[in-house]
């Protein structure tokens, strides 16, 4: 290739000389009419490139969104789980409140003022779940805002088994149960002919006849409010057990707690005496519950 170079106009000769020929070609051309070439090349040679780099967005695009939409159907598939699990929960919880006798859960919510998902949420979340394989953004908030307040609920319904099941707990430690002391009954709870006056009187208790000295045991757990002389009582103990039920403990020989003490179930307090209104060495032994006397056989285990 060679260069001639005009006065006026400036000329470009392209020669092609083919190897097995003795023929040698050339082609002049303006030197504007060579740079319009050379830029016609730069414009194909720019939108060639332009193509392809749209093209390559494109396939990167497609792959990115292959991608998403797993990643989603894999979080719609774990919500489908977790919404499971919950489900296994509170079929377990309905059992424990089946099995406690207690409030169900719509009860529990009233009582505690709170709002769980509506069944409206429930059947919209079902509905997702299961017919879906992916999820709008809309859809991801709200079926998580299902959960988390299904989760909230059981939160509160397991604190209120807990409660439930630690007063049970209390009050069964605080029942008097037990019997107080071994022996033979020998007077009733109720209307009796009164062995030092003429005629009836309401006995409150129940009379259990032994020797003297004999034991006398807390029935339940509780805490000493009465000890000492008590008119026809004689040596009198007064245990407050809580839930409203105290008992009392009349004709002591000897008492072994002082006021304020707490006592466990079975802790001796005292022995069998017959101070006080006594013909014989007994106990006689009443429970109260919120200061009425009420039958100890109704209590006490047979
Ligand atoms: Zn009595």
């Amino acid at each position: 290739m060679a260069k001639l170079a005009g006065k006026k106009k400036k000329y470009v000769t392209l020669m092609f000389v083919p190897h097995d020929e003795h023929q040698v070609y050339s082609l002049r051309i303006s030197s504007i009419t060579l740079l319009f070439l050379g830029f016609i090349c730069l414009i194909a040679i720019g939108a060639s490139s332009f193509i392809m780099t749209r093209h390559v967005n494109y396939e990167l695009t497609r792959r990115a969104n292959i991608q998403l939409t797993e990643k989603n159907a894999y979080f719609v598939q774990e919500l489908a789980r977790t919404h499971e699990a919950f489900q296994r929960v509170a079929k377990i919880e309905d059992e424990l409140r089946a099995m406690l006798k207690m409030k169900n859960k719509n009860e529990l919510l009233q009582f505690t003022g709170e709002g769980g998902p509506s069944p409206v949420d429930q059947v919209n979340l079902m509905k997702n779940l299961n017919n879906r394989a992916t999820l709008t953004p809309n859809e991801f908030a709200s079926s998580l805002t299902f959960l988390r307040k299904d989760a909230q609920e059981k939160i509160e319904s397991y604190q209120e088994l807990k409660k439930y099941i630690a007063t049970q707990r209390s009050l069964l430690a605080s029942t008097p149960a037990d019997w107080p002391v071994r022996g033979w009954i020998t007077s009733r709870f109720g209307m009796r002919n009164s062995p030092f006056f003429e005629g009836t009187t309401f006995h409150q208790g129940l009379d259990i006849a032994n020797e003297e000295g004999t034991s006398i045991k807390a029935p339940a757990d509780g805490v000493i409010t009465y000890t000492g002389w008590e008119g026809g009582y004689g040596k009198l103990i007064v245990v407050d057990h809580g839930y409203g039920f105290s008992t009392r403990y009349g004709h002591c020989q000897r008492i072994l707690v002082n006021i304020g003490q707490r006592v466990r179930r079975g802790q001796v307090i005292g022995f069998i005496g017959s101070t006080g209104r006594s013909t014989a060495p007994h106990l006689h032994y009443e429970i109260r519950t919120n200061g009425v006397p009420v039958d100890p056989l109704k209590y006490l285990k047979k």
